[in-house]
């Protein structure tokens, strides 16, 4: 007899981000649904892993990391952020920030805790938190800007709040976290024993002279925290699947209890290859510039279609309103766009458990100037 399988999680089907990918595969249409880049990444970063590869570094590197790259990382974080992090006892190199974030939300949550998910939420935080337990206290950004409304966050939090998650810049709303954001949440968790989850891995992808407000620059915060990073984002390598998690001696020393029974250990040739390629300070620097370039480049050619643009200050993403052309719903919608016009989306109510529908689709602009402009051209000829 075949035995029967109770699912962890019965109300989860496949992630948005692979149903749209396979579906624009299968219709030809342009992928602006999952947020990857369609361009070539650096040819030196390709040599620096291929050399690591002849040079024989084949074999696993430290479970945390390899130590010259954590050492490198922890120079970055001190000249971007004034944040002294100790290479070796709080940087921890992952498969990823989704695993990364899975990771410091299984360090910390015990079943029946509460947590604060934003909405709309990355897909991945309310399956994980659900995964361990507990339970996602849902806080609405405030449509059409998705500022948070701290005042109902002091309102949601409870005795058994044991988390905040954060995400700046913020995927799907590209919104970033301001200064006044940061003060904020340094009032309501002081005095509490609040962990926070912080997912930075668009980090560097912030527009219009923004500044990134990572938690990393606050001593207070960071004392309580877990800060997610991707390498993928930086590097245009999404596939790679490599990034790394900050957090506090205490809480680390957690983690990877946890780390060193899943993967154990990363990837030990783009680990050299990233040490070494760090260096070149230039090529994290100049990301938000050229994402910005992209973003507008998709904004200028969406000015001749019927989709309105709301703001995006961050990330590889950009919300449109297509309320002045349909009623359909947003999966409707980006599913007839796939099929009838060829360019794939996501719609935003992907990333809510409350029923929110709004008429925005999120469309990925870290594409070539000539994918952004073929699919403005499509979309022109929606009638309706
Ligand atoms: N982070 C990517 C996005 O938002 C997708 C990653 C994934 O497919 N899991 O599109």
């Amino acid at each position: 007899m075949i035995p029967n399988i109770q699912s962890k999680l019965p109300n989860v089907g496949t992630t948005v981000f692979t149903v749209m990918s396979v579906l624009a595969n299968q219709h030809k249409a342009i992928n602006l649904g999952q947020g990857f880049p369609d361009y070539p990444m650096n040819e030196d970063l390709v040599a620096l892993v291929n050399k690591a590869m002849k040079d024989g570094h084949n074999q696993y590197v430290h479970m945390n990391g390899l130590p010259a790259l954590r050492e490198m990382l922890a120079e970055k974080i001190e000249s971007l952020y004034a944040s002294k992090i100790n290479a070796d006892a709080e940087i921890t190199i992952t498969p990823g920030g989704t695993y990364a974030i899975y990771t410091a939300l299984t360090t910390i949550l015990q079943p029946g805790d509460e947590v604060i998910v934003f909405e709309p939420a990355y897909d991945c935080y309310i399956p994980t938190i659900e995964l361990n337990g507990a339970v996602p206290v849902l806080v609405p950004l405030v449509y059409p800007d998705y500022k948070i409304d701290w005042e109902l966050v002091k309102q949601k939090v409870s005795p058994k709040t044991k988390l905040i998650m954060l995400n700046t810049p913020h995927n799907p709303t590209g919104a970033v976290l301001g200064a006044d954001d940061i003060a904020a949440l340094q009032i309501i968790v002081k005095s509490t024993g609040i962990f926070i989850l912080s997912d930075e891995v668009y980090e560097h992808l912030i527009f219009d002279g923004k500044k990134h407000e990572s938690i990393l620059r606050y001593p207070d915060l960071f004392e309580r925290s877990f800060v997610c990073f991707s390498f993928g984002k930086v590097y245009d390598c999404t596939g790679w699947k490599m990034g790394y998690c900050v957090a506090p001696e205490a809480l680390m020393k957690e983690f990877r209890k946890i780390h060193q029974f899943n993967c154990f250990t990363c990837n030990s040739p783009i680990q050299f290859a990233l040490a070494e390629f760090l260096k070149q300070k230039e090529s994290y620097l100049q990301l938000g510039n050229r994402l910005q370039q992209k973003r507008d480049h998709l904004f200028n050619a969406m000015q001749q279609t019927r989709f309105k643009a709301l703001p995006s200050y961050g990330s590889y993403f950009q919300l449109y309103s297509y309320a002045d052309i349909t009623n359909e719903s947003e999966k409707e919608f980006a599913i007839r766009l796939t099929k009838e016009y060829g360019v794939a989306t996501i719609p935003t109510s992907a990333f809510y458990k409350t029923e929110t529908d709004n008429k925005v689709l999120r469309f990925c602009f870290s594409k070539n100037e000539n994918t952004l402009e073929e699919a403005a051209n499509r979309l022109v000829k929606i009638n309706n």
